[in-house]
């Protein structure tokens, strides 16, 4: 259906996996899309790419500058750029701690920043923050990664409340195991990565890894006018896996 027709969207990490699937979507829905990614070349028409780091204030600007100018505004921003971490407080150094909050925190607060006086001038304006049920779900090895995005959560509430009045919805979505490159590059570190992807999908309790398709319906709901009264919410994608 073309729910999403005369929109204009910019999703970040928008080359690679749960970005670029929402990326796709919200163009089929009828909206037209950017990307910003660290190296958007590789993304395909119709979507438009444009080079930025999340953790890098002065790219971030200019990018979405270009982005809201080569699609006349923007009334939807997905903020899905973000990097993993392993281990628990003892394995990651404060660099590391510092490197991660950056791009999966202060990357959203940056990209919004960027983007809010664009989506002041939509009817229709809505951010939705990438988080993952590792925000809530209290992950072994993941202290690090959990914490970015319990502030991701934290931060979308806040986000909500501050906005609302002026239009702007916000929500995020957070996803169990998605199977997108990221998980690839770790199931590729494996000894075994046939064994270790069957192990990863029997612990999912749907039996199966999340589909990038499935997060970016969601992501797609939630940026939608269908989606008009719905702000400050986290829609679980996650196979039962440990939602809110
Ligand atoms: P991915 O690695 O396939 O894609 C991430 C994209 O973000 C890449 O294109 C990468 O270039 C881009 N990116 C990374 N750092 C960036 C930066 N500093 N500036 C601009 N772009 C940057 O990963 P994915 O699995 O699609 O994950 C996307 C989001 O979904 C992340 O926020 C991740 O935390 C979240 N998530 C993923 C899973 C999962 O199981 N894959 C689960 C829950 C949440």
């Amino acid at each position: 259906s073309a729910e999403l027709e005369g929109l204009r969207a910019l999703v970040t990490g928008g080359a690679s996996g749960i970005g670029l699937a929402t990326a796709r979507l919200l163009a089929t829905r009828g909206a037209e899309v950017a990307v910003l990614d660290l190296d958007p070349r590789g993304v395909e028409m119709p979507l438009l790419g444009f080079a930025a780091d999340v953790s890098d204030d002065a790219s971030v600007r200019a990018a979405v500058a270009s982005a809201a100018s080569a699609l006349g505004g923007l009334d939807i921003l997905v903020n899905n750029a973000g990097i993993g971490a392993a281990g628990t407080v003892e394995d990651n150094d404060d660099e590391q701690w510092q490197r991660v909050m950056d791009v999966n925190v202060l990357g959203i607060v940056r990209t919004t920043r960027a983007a809010l006086p664009h989506l002041r001038g939509s009817d229709h304006a809505a951010i939705v923050n990438m988080c993952s049920i590792a925000a809530t779900a209290g992950l072994p090895q993941r202290a690090l990664y959990s914490a970015s995005k319990g502030a991701v959560l934290s931060l979308t509430l806040a986000m909500a409340a501050d906005h609302v009045r002026e239009g702007i919805r916000v929500n995020c979505v957070n996803p169990g195991t998605v199977d997108t490159p990221w998980v690839g590059r770790l199931l590729g570190a494996a000894e075994d990565p046939a064994a270790e992807r069957a192990a990863l999908q029997a612990r999912q309790p749907h039996g199966r890894l999340v589909l990038p398709d499935e997060v970016a319906a969601a992501v797609a709901y939630l940026a939608g006018p269908l989606a008009g009264s719905t702000t400050g919410t986290a829609l679980a994608v996650d196979g039962g896996m440990g939602g809110l």
